[in-house]
């Protein structure tokens, strides 16, 4: 399935000169089916600030203050989904800090509020706007055991976790020291875990954070290999580190534009049958490029909540990128959480099925 390159190709794919590049691209546009670029709208809800991990280019994560709030209470979170219905959002994205439960002061609060785990709480929540809404529920709480997925599975139609990278060496250094969660062998366990559920899942590359090229095509060949056996990836991806004031991380330089355009080039040729999403609000001015080397996702957009992992860059408009990509005959495609080619009852379970298939119906 990824026109059996072997790691040398890939990697010569990552270090070719322009005039490759240019026949490749044109490759890629040849053997196009469609000219659809997709997104997904919906509501970000950030559950939890409170994370075990400290990564060294992270933002999102704060230490427990009795000044704000531990977790996401219901009522604030069902005010937002209210807001999210009446703007057409599809998709609730539960995404926030990794095993957040093993911090007291946080399992305390779960507990006054009636739960015993994070997870716990993300399936009742999931249950309720499953239920209640024409909204779907899709869940990246980082690391959880195969029994939780399986849990989630039921209330979510989709959910996901970045690899980020295979290299290991990052564990010891300023990036992923102290991120226990990291650890490439548990993440791709548990991507693997995902395959044996059929859940339809969400993985990608984090470029830019020591990594190198090597490491590069290494990720997207054990990817490669999960979704050969268990053909559930949806989606990869290419997301490029944002060097930011006040991270350990501040100093490292971001990965230039032609390494994001050569990796995506590669990924769209190691995974014909997968969407390759670059984050539209990381890469407003070159997103045209990108779908020239083969991106074809724009991932989710809000209308109504900001991209709390990076929250310095805004979501573009909706309507300005479809003029943007109209401008060279692509077209804007809204699409749901779940991709279509997994909206089947191998994939969903039954609740998320039926609420999928009437969804399906509003979009198209
Ligand atoms: S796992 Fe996510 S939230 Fe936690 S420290 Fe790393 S980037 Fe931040």
């Amino acid at each position: 399935m990824n026109n059996e390159l072997s790691k040398n190709e890939a990697k010569q794919i990552l270090t070719s000169d322009l005039n490759t590049y240019l026949d490749l691209i044109k490759q890629i546009n040849q053997n196009k089916t469609n000219n659809k670029i997709t997104f997904s709208k919906n509501i970000f809800l950030p559950l939890t600030h409170i994370c075990q991990n400290n990564c060294g280019y992270c933002t999102f994560k704060q230490e427990v203050d009795e000044t704000k709030k531990l977790v996401m209470e219901e009522k604030e979170i069902f005010t937002q989904i209210q807001n999210a219905k009446k703007q057409g959002c599809t998709e609730a994205l539960f995404a926030f800090g990794e095993s957040a439960d093993k911090n007291e002061n946080v399992m305390e609060k779960l507990n006054n509020i009636g739960f015993e785990s994070m997870v716990d709480y993300v399936y009742y929540l999931s249950d309720k706007i499953l239920t209640q809404y024409e909204i779907l529920p899709h869940t990246n709480m980082g690391i959880i055991s195969k029994n939780e997925l399986t849990y989630l599975s039921t209330v979510n139609a989709s959910m996901g976790l970045m690899l980020e990278t295979t290299n290991k060496q990052l564990m010891k250094t300023i990036v992923h020291k102290d991120s226990p969660g990291k650890d490439p062998e548990k993440r791709l366990k548990f991507i693997k875990n995902a395959g044996k559920e059929k859940i339809p899942f969400t993985t990608g590359l984090l470029v830019g954070i020591g990594e190198t090229i090597e490491d590069r095509v290494d990720s997207l060949f054990e990817i490669r290999k999960l979704h050969d056996k268990y053909n559930h990836i949806q989606e990869i991806i290419i997301q490029n580190f944002k060097t930011k004031e006040n991270i350990p991380m501040k100093d490292y330089p971001e990965p230039s534009v032609i390494e994001l355009l050569k990796l995506t080039i590669l990924a769209s040729k190691m995974f014909p049958d997968v969407s390759i999403q670059i984050p539209p609000n990381l890469n407003q001015d070159l997103l045209l490029f990108f779908i020239m080397c083969g991106a074809d996702d724009f991932g989710g957009i809000s209308p109504i909540t900001q991209d709390y992992i990076n929250p310095e860059t805004d979501w573009p408009a909706i309507r300005e990128l479809e003029k943007n990509i109209n401008s060279i005959n692509y077209t804007l495609k809204e699409r749901l959480p779940v991709y279509d080619k997994y909206i089947n009852k191998t994939y969903l379970k039954e609740k998320v099925y039926e609420k999928t298939i009437k969804l399906q119906k509003r979009i198209n």
